[in-house]
């Protein structure tokens, strides 16, 4: 049988085969979790059954759109028609912010038709498969005569018709081609048509009329086209999603995932959407017999573990540097059936399991252990590592720049001890406030150092040694592309209860290297620093630093910051003419304050001497 006639046959029906629905019902006999995620999905179905169904007659708008214009706000929707700033009181009318409440509606339709496919296949009762017809059908009626529009209202390629962008229409198409495949069976042959035609296949067609190269959202797109392929049998759809050789699945995971793991883009928040984006299509291919777990699709789930600090959280580098691993869970359900890796098996046992993942795919026993690795780790490919002793990480940035996301923070460190983190990457906000340029994106807001208050270029680094042996790890990495002329060398020894850190800098005239460290906590200090009332400069973050004082550090002295019965003392050695300035900077939230030490020294070459001791109190 070819693979889609497998599909065809009735065996799968993209989301789930019949023997997961039957192994998920098992599993709600047994396991509170999965009943608790039945009856969710239950409900859902019901309440979209008692819902009249009431299709919008427009397509949607970007949601980004949805914030108020003087302070960057996210609004709350008082009517379709009025949209409130929480923060000043404005209130805006009209498009786009009309049009983003009715992306959501139409995300909301999505949604039920795959609720209600599982739920007539949990149940056999067919008024669930009716009313995932009549809303595909409602939509079939009116997909054409949705006007395609962009995020500008422009009708150009990479606009959609139900959302304003492909991507959209992709994430939107993804449920509803699982809800079509599912409810198919109890549905005429004259709507089989009609979907198929002017929703599903339309839709694809919007989608595939723009063409991108290896990129999270050529992802979605591919699984969106390649359930359409599968759902209605269309094989040349399904071969562009997975083989075509620019943009399909299997050269996305060759070219896009790095030797390590990590997705090419550098920012684990990219890479979980990447994760997000792949699976629909690997598990659909899976049920039509093509294998698209390779274990190189296999290694994404590895990385988002070795870079987690103890507590889970991501280091915060670059733009969306994503969240604790534990909210992962849905996808690590998917991974440890498939690939049966303990480590994904212990992460599903820090979560709740309560999700239609675990229900569909869940295994019903999962491993206990530490949720992180306990070794130190190189992802040398793309430069990150992850220095580790008990209960201590040092969390380092130092080789691939990482493109449009990457931040200027060649050998940028974050640390975490005593259960806390200390040296923080502040990470990203909403890309329309103009602070996530002038100072998330600025070298001086990361714990490197900055040279002649300029920011670094968006160049790579490279490592010179790793070696971590006998309860010690040391890490030597340079960047010499940052900054014309200057190379920048740390050396970095995580053993014995802390941290050494060695940052030279070298150039052949003189040069002002600002060498910086923020961390939350209270901040105290063995020199006496004096109120400083002119700011430290007019530009590339140097601006947002408030709250400065100053002083001079000829001989050896210490900065200390404590919080939540954890404190963090830095030994930094002395040496002639070095200038020490405190402040405060913007933190992981824009008006949270976080304390920063910047030691500046006017030099061709000089040597910043840190140790970095983290106790519990
Ligand atoms: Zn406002
Ligand atoms: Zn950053």
């Amino acid at each position: 049988m070819s693979m889609l006639l497998a599909l065809m046959a009735g065996t799968g029906f993209l989301l789930v085969d019949r023997a997961e629905i039957e192994g998920a019902r098992s599993k709600a006999e047994k396991h509170p979790w999965a009943r608790a995620a039945l009856s969710q999905l239950l409900a859902d179905a019901e309440q979209a059954l008692a819902r009249p169904v009431s299709l919008p007659e427009r397509g949607g708008q970007w949601t980004h759109w949805y914030s108020c214009k003087k302070d960057g706000a996210g609004l709350k929707t008082v009517s379709p028609s009025e949209h409130r700033c929480p923060v000043c009181g404005t209130v805006y009318r009209g498009d786009p912010y009309d049009a983003v409440v009715l992306s959501h509606v139409h995300s909301s339709y999505s949604r039920a038709v795959r609720d209600l496919g599982l739920a007539y296949r949990f149940t056999g009762r067919a008024e669930f498969a009716r009313r995932a017809g009549e809303i595909l059908t409602g939509y079939a009626d009116r997909y054409k005569t949705y006007p395609r529009h962009n995020t500008n209202g422009e009708d150009r390629i990479g606009g959609a018709r139900i959302m304003a962008q492909t991507l959209d229409e992709a994430v939107w198409l993804i449920p509803a081609a699982w809800g079509y495949s599912l409810a198919r069976e109890a549905l005429s042959e004259a709507d089989r048509r009609h979907i198929e035609s002017d929703l599903l296949l339309a839709a694809a067609n919007v989608i595939r009329e723009h063409k991108m190269g290896i990129h999270n959202i050529q992802c979605w797109k591919n699984s969106a086209v390649g359930l359409v392929g599968f759902a209605t049998g269309n094989e040349e759809l399904v071969r562009e999603a997975i083989d075509d050789p620019e943009r399909g699945f299997r050269v996305q995971i060759a070219k896009g995932v790095t030797d390590d793991g990590l997705w090419y883009e550098g920012s684990l928040g990219y890479h979980a959407y990447t994760m997000q984006a792949l699976w629909p299509l690997a598990e659909a291919a899976r049920q039509a017999g093509t294998d698209l777990y390779a274990d190189r699709y296999r290694t994404l789930y590895d990385a988002p573990l070795a870079l987690a600090l103890p507590n889970g959280d991501p280091p915060g580098f670059n733009d969306s540097a994503g969240s604790n691993v534990t909210t992962l869970g849905s996808l690590y359900e998917l991974a440890y059936a498939r690939w049966r890796r303990p480590e994904y098996g212990r992460l599903l046992a820090r979560t709740s399991r309560q999700s239609l993942q675990a229900l569909l795919d869940g295994s019903e026993e999962v491993p206990a252990g530490p949720l992180i690795p306990e070794e130190s780790v190189l992802l040398k490919a793309a430069g990150f590592a992850m220095l580790r002793a008990p209960g201590t990480a040092v969390a380092v940035r130092f080789g691939m720049h990482g493109g449009g996301h990457g931040h200027p923070d060649k050998l940028n460190i974050v640390t975490f001890g005593g259960g806390q983190l200390f040296g923080l990457d502040a990470g990203s906000i909403n890309y329309g406030v103009p602070l996530h340029r002038e100072w998330y994106r600025s070298t001086i807001a990361h714990n490197t150092v900055s040279v002649d208050q300029q920011l670094q270029a968006n160049a790579d680094g490279q490592l010179e040694k790793w070696v971590a042996a006998g309860g010690a790890t040391t890490l030597v990495a340079v960047a010499d592309k940052a900054y014309p002329g200057v190379t920048l060398r740390r050396s970095l020894t995580l053993g014995g209860g802390e941290l050494t850190d060695r940052f030279e800098c070298s150039a052949e005239a003189e040069r002002t290297y600002d060498w910086a460290f923020h961390a939350r906590g209270s901040l105290t200090t063995s020199l006496s620093l004096k109120a400083r009332t002119s700011p430290l400069g007019e530009g590339n973050g140097y601006q947002h630093l408030e709250k400065l004082a100053e002083g001079r550090a000829e001989g050896d002295w210490w900065a200390r910051w404590e919080a939540g019965g954890a404190r963090l003392t830095l030994r930094m050695k002395g040496a002639p003419g070095t200038e020490v300035f405190s402040g405060l900077g913007p933190g992981k939230n824009p008006a949270e304050r976080v304390p920063v030490i910047i030691v500046r020294r006017r030099a061709g070459k000089t040597v910043f001497e840190a140790v970095h001791q983290i106790e519990t109190r």
